[in-house]
């Protein structure tokens, strides 16, 4: 037989067995069984145990009351979905067993604490449905309350879901199903913490779903209701009663919803996206060293936010994309303006995730505060704005809501720097409310209001001595002295003798004491109720402060683009629906500012759909081919979110989709080898892209021998050049062999990355030049690596003889760099045009005198 609290215990942790129930046992939440286990490992909490009934001991564990915040946090991040249940009643007062009830539900997508919130990133939660041919999908924010959906249809819905899941990069998903068939979805799952809620499928049925899309957000959803398909209402609809479920509220903050398609946003598979490193390095996963590291100069949480959602979601839209431009042009062009709205927006703070605070109720007097504070820049960002003539900046002008009425009711009603708790007072200013005001004097001075009442008393009466004094029988009372007690008026009633006078106590005063005795409880409660008063008010002006925040965010992030092309010398690129893509003198946005002794050099890029589809890269390791190659990437990525570039120049038709595929290294977790790994993501390739993508190929079939690797190489060259792809392609190859299929194959030429072999080393020019690199320079690159001399010097000898045998020209001591143009040729070249372009007759002496350095040091 179980112990009543045991059972008490069960009854709730059978209704929530995917989450670890928290138990409020006095000044501990407990954790029992399975819970327990989980909790002591993952918290480092010691597991002791408790009777459970029958001498049974149940496994236990418990965190103190005050400290569970930081606990709880630390196993919702970890992907474990917690339940709190609280005493309901004063133990001391209880008869019985106290009630408990569960008071909070916490998953790792719907946390609104800030402690477990990353300020720059959002915290989606996700939703998928699941039918026979279509997969809808649904992502939400509850913290600042964006909320978007998209469908595929059933071919191939893996890749599709796996891109668009790292694109968001959810924490938790619900869907209609237990498992997804897919294991490289199940993989990302696994490896990412994501908590796979299992939720009530009738959730997902279409009638009930768009019932509750209509009520929870209203005429903000219509638009994209007419567009969704039904598995897209199911995944949303679904969506929003796991939310009501785990805030326990029906209330939800959303601003509007968005549907969008396939298509309206550039396709960057999860693979390329790791690749490209756009938001996060490989390495270490952070930020820094990443294209969002370097063009994230954001002042505000919901800025920095919306920035990093644009490197995610690239636009394909010209229109688009050149509004944005045309923004970051007007901010680029007046600096001015650019430096007094980021000191501006300095004070922002972030009022996305302030508003759901106070739209959930948690919101306290400080976080008023803060939307107050922020509110009250919006006036000097409006007027900063006001004579702005893109079109984008001047929809945000006439957008911006001022906020001054939001600013004035806040700042007269809380104090400038109130306390963090709500229930205790102290945050009420004066003068806001006449009651509040009085029984704050009261609290704050209650000798002096005694006093007044004693003065009052003394004049009435005329009796000069009269005094109010207090003690624990009788409250306050007035002393009458013997010589004065035929003046005491009839109001007064008698309650002690005294040797030399009396003791009394009036209506009046007695009134007077309930009121400065119960005080302080009646302002903290007058307070509190006032506070929740003013919370629902500016709950009720939520969309318009939400719209400011909005208009707050997506300026703060035009001014980010517009300072870094500033800072870093960007250009902006021409954007059109060619099939060019055209680089004059292109940066590697992320090298170029992290190259500590070299100046980084630029490079050239042209690719078209005509006779520059396929650019065959050689040249040695380290040479700069993946820089070059990764760089024109960025270049288009930057393009198509409507930021400026590093270059000089830059002509970009707008591309659908960019393909990355390069080295792997062994995934050993997923069980396959570096090579098919290799092979799946090639095949992904190939199935994927048209003739509108940029496909970038660093290196493919190594892992293999080599007639193997090479055939493949050469043959997947072929097919992407081929007429029936025909994409934009960079082909970086150690294969030399493949360089002859230029003249085969008309869109294919040959590139490669110039170096030169000096001795026994290696000069690296980092300039990519036209026709092929007849040498790897393997032998050199693993010297510079530091590969013993002995072994060097032993794999010449072997590349002689293997030359030898191959009926190849020996080691080369001098190698040439390409078929068509040597390196001493190509500097010729260029000395040669630069002599060519003086105009002596021009020419000052001092600039003929600088120049004549120049050209004697490039001849050096
Ligand atoms: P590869 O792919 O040919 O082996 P990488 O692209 O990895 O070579 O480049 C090797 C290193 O050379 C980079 O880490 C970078 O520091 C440097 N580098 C590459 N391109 C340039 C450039 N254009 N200018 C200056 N340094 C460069």
């Amino acid at each position: 037989m179980l112990t009543q609290m045991m059972q008490q215990y069960l009854e709730i942790k059978n209704k929530h067995l995917d989450a670890i129930v928290f138990y409020r046992l006095g000044d501990f939440y407990e954790m029992f069984f399975e819970d327990a286990k989980v909790a002591s490992r993952e918290l480092e909490l010691t597991l002791t145990g408790r009777n459970c009934g029958d001498g049974e001991r149940a496994p236990m564990c418990g965190v103190p009351f005050h400290s569970a915040d930081m606990y709880i946090g630390r196993l919702v991040s970890k992907g474990y979905k917690v339940v709190i249940c609280e005493q309901m009643e004063d133990p001391a007062q209880a008869k019985g067993l106290v009630k408990r009830d569960i008071v909070r539900v916490i998953t790792p997508g719907t946390v609104i604490d800030n402690t477990q919130l990353t300020e720059e990133k959002n915290n989606f939660l996700c939703s998928v449905y699941f039918s026979a041919n279509e997969v809808g999908v649904g992502f939400i924010d509850i913290s600042t309350g964006e909320l978007s959906s998209t469908s595929f249809d059933g071919n191939g819905y893996g890749s599709h879901l796996f891109n668009e899941l790292t694109a968001f990069g959810p924490n938790e998903i619900i869907m209609n199903i237990d498992k997804v068939e897919n294991a490289e979805l199940n993989r990302y799952i696994t490896s990412k913490h994501i908590y796979c809620g299992n939720i009530d499928r009738d959730r997902f049925t279409f009638a009930d779903a768009r019932k509750n899309i209509v009520e929870k957000v209203g005429v903000k959803a219509s638009d994209a209701l007419a567009e969704m398909p039904i598995c897209a209402v199911c995944a949303v609809g679904a969506l929003l009663s796991y939310v009501s479920e785990t805030q326990l509220s029906e209330k939800i903050n959303v601003s509007e919803l968005k549907y969008y398609r396939e298509g309206q946003y550039l396709e960057i598979d999860a693979s390329s996206r790791r690749n490209l490193e756009l938001c996060e390095t490989m390495r270490t996963g952070e930020k820094k060293g990443s294209l969002l590291g370097v063009i994230d100069k954001t002042r505000t949480a919901s800025g920095a936010r919306l920035l990093r959602s644009w490197v995610e979601h690239p636009l394909m839209n010209t229109r688009q994309i050149v509004r944005r431009q045309n923004a970051v042009s007007e901010l680029f062009g007046d600096y001015m303006l650019r430096r007094e709205l980021s000191e501006q927006l300095n004070s922002v703070l972030d009022m996305d995730r302030l508003m759901t605070k106070v739209i959930y109720g948690t919101a306290n007097a400080r976080d008023l505060c803060a939307i107050a504070s922020s509110a009250a820049v919006m006036p000097q960002i409006k007027e900063l704005i006001a004579n702005c003539t893109s079109e984008e900046l001047h929809n945000l002008y006439c957008e911006l809501d001022t906020l001054e009425d939001i600013c004035d009711l806040i700042n007269r009603a809380i104090t400038d720097n109130p306390p963090a708790t709500i229930r205790e007072g102290g945050y009420i200013r004066r003068g806001y409310n006449a009651q509040a005001d009085e029984l704050s004097t009261i609290v704050n001075d209650g000798e002096s209001y005694i006093k007044q009442i004693a003065a009052n008393e003394r004049e009435l009466t005329g009796i000069k001595n009269l005094k109010i004094s207090y003690n624990r029988v009788f409250g306050y009372y007035i002393e009458v002295s013997k010589s004065n007690l035929s003046e005491v008026p009839e109001r007064y009633i008698r309650r002690q003798t005294l040797a030399n006078g009396e003791r009394f106590i009036t209506e009046e005063l007695k009134e007077k004491e309930s009121l400065i005795l119960g005080a302080s409880d009646k302002l903290n409660a007058l307070e509190y109720q006032l506070f929740t008063e003013l919370r629902e008010k500016i709950t009720a002006e939520a969309h318009r402060i939400q719209k400011s925040a909005g208009v707050a965010a997506k300026l703060d992030a035009y001014a980010s683009l517009a300072e870094v092309a500033s800072q870093n010398n960007y250009c902006c690129p021409e954007i059109d629906s060619s099939d060019i893509l055209s680089i004059t003198e292109g940066r590697h946005p992320v090298v170029e500012k992290f190259q500590s002794s070299d100046v980084f050099v630029p490079n050239d890029t042209y690719l078209d759909t005509n006779h520059n589809r396929l650019a065959i890269i050689t040249g040695p390791n380290m040479a700069g081919k993946s820089t070059y190659m990764r760089q024109t990437a960025l270049v288009t990525v930057l393009a198509q979110i409507g930021s400026f570039v590093p270059a000089k120049e830059a002509r970009i038709g707008v591309v659908d989709k960019i393909f990355t595929r390069v080295g792997a290294s062994d995934d050993l977790a997923s069980g396959q080898s570096t090579f098919m790994l290799e092979m799946n993501e090639v095949a992904n390739i190939l199935k994927n892209a048209t003739k509108r993508s940029l496909i970038i190929y660093d290196e493919i079939g190594r892992g293999t021998s080599t007639y193997d690797g090479m055939s493949i190489a050469k043959a997947v060259a072929e097919y992407t050049a081929s007429k029936k792809l025909g994409a934009k392609t960079l082909f970086a190859t150690h294969y030399h062999e493949l360089t002859s299929i230029e003249n085969e194959i008309p869109g294919i030429v040959n590139y490669n990355i110039a170096a030169k072999k000096k001795g026994d080393d290696i000069v690296f020019f980092r300039k990519i030049i036209k026709g092929a690199a007849d040498e790897s320079y393997g032998i050199e690159v693993a010297k510079l690596a530091g590969i013993p001399g002995e072994v060097i010097k032993r794999a010449k000898d072997i590349l002689k003889e293997l030359s030898a045998n191959d009926g190849k020209k020996p080691y080369a001591e001098e190698a040439s760099l390409g078929f068509n143009l040597t390196l001493d040729d190509f500097k010729a070249k260029e000395l040669r045009e630069k002599l060519l372009n003086i105009d002596v007759n021009l020419i000052t002496p001092v600039e003929a005198l600088t120049l004549l350095a120049e050209l004697k040091k490039s001849a050096e």
